[in-house]
């Protein structure tokens, strides 16, 4: 998968070279590559922003770089919405443009899933009060673009946001993560269910013991017991996320004991 980030802070990206995002990188799996947005800016101060128009409080990021910056990126890569303004918008394999926005739709283990099949995904990062609209007309008019918010915050800028996503997605990618397995069994994987409480050695630390039936060595009585900590939990962090079919499961034992 090809990644191309625009930020004014490209530093902030420097997190992706450790870890298994940064071993995904070195073995190709990942191709990153980040642009600083102020290389696009002419001007003695290379601005990128400028007052709202209309009035009111903050700075907002102006198109010129931002429309410079990303046809550069798309005509490098060689797509439709870069190299024609009379290709099809949205043909298969171009690349999706993504700004992170506390605007946009919420980003889900489900959104995660489906853009790790994606082959050219490209961060924009706001700052300020965000990108002029125009931008987004203007790609969306030409390809492919989604506001994402990450949660219902407000952060500075987009470069956490992008970086969160970018780690999501990208342990998703085949080979990233040593044992695929570990994917399946996670919390907002395959029924949606929180994880189950994991422990190691040793059995007993600071008088807390590792509960006895994970030393049982019965796995039908382990699954079991995961299962019915899974639904436990969700019911009681996140109970809007409990499937419909499971409501009931569980809750009439513990109203029993
Ligand atoms: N004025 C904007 C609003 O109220 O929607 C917020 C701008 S925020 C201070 C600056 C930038 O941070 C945004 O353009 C976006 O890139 C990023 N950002 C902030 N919160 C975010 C979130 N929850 N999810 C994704 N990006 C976020």
């Amino acid at each position: 998968m090809r990644i191309d980030v625009v930020s004014i802070f490209p530093g902030y990206f420097d997190a992706l070279e450790l870890s298994l995002l940064g071993k995904a990188k070195q073995r190709g799996l990942i191709d990153v590559r980040v642009h600083d947005l102020r290389d696009a800016a002419h001007d003695k101060h290379r601005t990128v922003d400028d007052t709202p128009t209309g009035g009111g409080a903050g700075m907002v990021m102006k198109p010129e770089p931002w429309g410079e910056m990303l046809d550069g990126i798309l005509a490098e890569a060689g797509n439709s919405a870069g190299a024609a303004a009379d290709a099809e918008p949205g043909a298969a394999g171009d690349p999706l443009i993504i700004f992170p926005s506390p605007a946009g739709e919420v980003f889900t283990q489900r959104m995660a899933r489906e853009l790790a099949h994606e082959q050219h995904l490209v961060f924009g990062c706001g700052r300020y009060e965000g990108i002029d609209q125009r931008v987004f007309d203007e790609y969306a008019a030409r390809g492919r673009v989604r506001l994402v918010s990450i949660g219902d915050y407000v952060l500075n800028g987009g470069e956490v946001a992008t970086i969160a996503m970018i780690e999501a997605i990208g342990r998703l990618l085949p080979g990233v993560v040593g044992n695929p397995e570990s994917l399946v069994e996670e919390s907002h994987e395959e029924d949606g269910l929180l994880e189950y409480p994991s422990y190691t050695k040793p059995a007993e630390w600071r008088d807390r013991a590792v509960p006895p039936v994970l030393l049982s060595g019965n796995h039908a009585a382990i699954e079991s017991w995961r299962r019915e900590q899974r639904i436990e939990r969700t019911r009681r962090v996140r109970p809007e996320l409990l499937p419909r079919e499971l409501r009931g499961e569980s809750r009439g034992r513990h109203a029993a004991e």
